[in-house]
């Protein structure tokens, strides 16, 4: 696997009538090709702000951008002019969002749409357009295809109109797919429908895909590598196996615990007390003292810095990687 995606130090402030955000803090990120990274968090860590951010989606008069986005081995993203960018928005990098409801125009057929992104970024006719558009909507199983291509946003229930909208970011064989928080407009059956068909059609294709979720559930059922943030900050990342099994940071161990378990591994389901902090101004020591059962005196006025284990596996925390099962003293 070649790195596809190579994010150095990004920071993004946010100019808002509360004053500057930082809301994302000097994160670094690789995603390679044919692999599923997830980034997961609490709502505001900065998760969907990385994602836009590959695709400078932001309105550039209110955002601050520092650091690099090198995309396929040099070219940075962040100084790309508008031209080159829209070449590689929809082809190369395609974005796929939370409610699948306002991905469409209501005022267009949803085939027509579908072809729009193939006539813009390749030199084909509009027929051979439609027929792409249909196999792909085949391929996600919009079934039949040819009679679902004419067919209204309106017509279709929002299950069927995230698999259109995931048909619509795969026609051009993007090799990065972002999906933002994919399932969470759907409900539990569809959710676990879209997952499997992400997955199947990842590994038929071939594409990265980088998914936001503040679900771990979905991290562990379709991810390879994950990224967990917390307060504009990546605190552990490395493979979903390895973190899910022996999490290094204590925010990391606390999410897992948090996720609803039946059967034999029914455990008492536990909530993570207090609330991130605030992002508008400078955080002392570590952004998850207030909230952490393992902070010391240390945590409060120092900041951590990373640590590296086997296989690529970081976390970012004063703790020593065993800690958290023998008790969590810091070092
Ligand atoms: Fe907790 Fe300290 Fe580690 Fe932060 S550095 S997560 S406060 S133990």
């Amino acid at each position: 696997m070649s790195e596809l995606v190579q994010i150095n130090h990004l920071k993004v402030d946010l100019m808002s009538i509360s004053g500057l955000i930082h809301a994302v803090r000097d994160i670094n990120l690789t995603i390679s090709s044919d692999e599923i990274h997830g980034i997961v968090g609490e709502s505001g860590c900065g998760k969907s702000m990385t994602a836009k951010s590959i695709l400078r989606l932001h309105d550039e008069s209110k955002v601050e951008y520092s650091g690099e986005i090198l995309y396929d081995g040099g070219r940075d993203i962040l100084k790309m002019n508008k031209k080159d960018l829209l070449k590689i928005r929809g082809n190369d990098i395609s974005m796929i969002f939370q409610d699948p409801m306002t991905t469409f125009n209501p005022l267009l057929r949803i085939g027509d749409q579908i072809s729009e992104a193939l006539l813009i970024h390749q030199k084909i006719s509009k027929a051979e357009a439609k027929e792409r558009s249909v196999e792909m909507l085949e391929k996600v199983g919009i079934l039949p295809g040819a009679a679902r291509y004419s067919m209204y946003p309106f017509e279709m229930s929002g299950g069927q109109l995230q698999r259109a909208s995931i048909a619509m970011s795969l026609i051009c064989s993007p090799r990065l797919l972002i999906a933002d928080e994919p399932t969470t407009a759907l409900d539990v059956t569809m959710q676990a429908q879209i997952l499997k068909l992400m997955k199947q059609l990842q590994r038929e294709m071939h594409s990265a895909v980088l998914i936001i979720t503040h679900n771990f559930g979905v991290i562990a059922e379709i991810c390879d590598k994950v990224s967990v943030m917390y307060a504009g900050q990546i605190i552990e990342s490395g493979d979903v196996r390895k973190i899910f099994s022996a999490p290094c940071h204590p925010y990391t161990k606390d999410l897992i615990d948090s996720i609803p378990r039946s059967g034999e591994r029914a455990t008492k389901l536990t909530s993570i007390p207090g609330a991130p902090p605030k992002l508008n101004h400078t955080i002392n020591g570590c952004a998850y003292a207030p909230r952490c059962k393992y902070a010391a005196e240390k945590c409060c006025c120092e900041a951590p810095e990373f640590r590296t284990l086997d296989g690529g596996h970081r976390y970012l925390c004063h703790l020593a990687h065993d800690s958290l099962t023998k008790g969590g003293a810091t070092e």
